[in-house]
């Protein structure tokens, strides 16, 4: 199953057509996304059959964040063997975790305002919890996720690491810096959802490329891991890392420069398309 978040309302996508849920489900679901993932897997089961499709053609360039207003935002970092090298630390034992503050969760298609000449990017697969998750071992894990979206964890470097000791939390969550979408896609909808093909290209050029196998923790280890310590809540997300290929692991560094356009996809899920901007403000 795939859908998306059109302008507000939430979406089914089947045929190539975009069917309203709240108005095809007779106002059974809410029409608000954020709410979706309180009540999916009754959702889950009504998109089995939603009846007959007779909605317009999917215009993803309408598109916002799947899971707008989540209520936890966790953030994985140094969990690709090749990105760890580059940033010069050494593999981690235990997913080293961070927040993204909800308030920076974005749209696939909205501007990226630039408050230095320091920000970076890191394309991830996100993963959007689907049910209250408490002490879930990884064997079970998957059954907890609703769906997998494309993400960037924009990354302001200076804040980032700023002594004494670094801030990531604060460092990637100023406004817009969690781009999420275009849609979101059941795990069903892949062959094996822990081989997932993710990467990114600025005005063109790639950047990064990389893929899920790939991950030091895979997306069942995440979520054993975070539900042992802390409740994952329906419609939280999990920004499961990057591969190489950022800025700041560049000789020289290279940041995101006003103009730039930044494109982000995993393959089967969908590109996401960012414009950065400049905006005058101290770091
Ligand atoms: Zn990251």
């Amino acid at each position: 199953m795939r859908i998306v978040n059109l302008a507000g309302d939430l979406h089914l996508i089947r045929d190539g057509a975009a069917i309203d849920v709240h108005r095809a489900s007779g106002g059974r679901f809410p029409s608000d996304p954020a709410a979706i993932y309180d009540v999916w897997d009754e959702f889950v089961l009504w998109a089995k059959d939603p009846g007959p499709v007779d909605g317009p053609p999917l215009d993803l360039t309408r598109a916002e964040a799947p899971s707008p207003r989540p209520r936890q935002v966790f953030g994985i970092g140094l969990n690709y063997r090749a990105h760890a090298a580059e940033s010069g630390m050494p593999e981690p034992e235990y997913p080293p975790t961070f927040t993204k503050f909800p308030s920076c969760i974005a749209g696939p298609f909205d501007d990226i305002r630039l408050p230095s000449e320091s920000v970076d990017w890191e394309v991830e697969v996100v993963v959007v919890i689907g049910r209250r998750a408490e002490a879930v071992s990884a064997d079970d894990a998957w059954r907890f996720v609703a769906g997998i979206t494309v993400g960037q964890d924009i990354s302001e470097r200076q804040v980032q690491m700023r002594p004494p000791v670094p801030q990531f939390s604060l460092g990637k969550s100023y406004p817009g810096f969690g781009p999420t979408g275009p849609i979101l896609a059941t795990p069903d909808e892949f062959d094996d959802p822990d081989n997932l093909e993710l990467g990114c290209l600025i005005n063109g050029e790639p950047m990064q490329l990389g893929r899920t196998s790939d991950l030091i923790f895979p997306v069942p280890a995440l979520i054993e891991y975070l539900s042992g310590i802390v409740a994952l809540l329906p419609g939280d997300l999990i920004f499961t890392g990057t591969p190489h290929g950022v800025g700041f692991g560049r000789t020289p560094a290279r940041f995101l420069q006003p103009g730039d356009e930044l494109t982000s996809f995993v393959t089967g899920v969908g590109n996401m398309r960012s414009r950065c901007v400049g905006v005058l403000s101290a770091v």
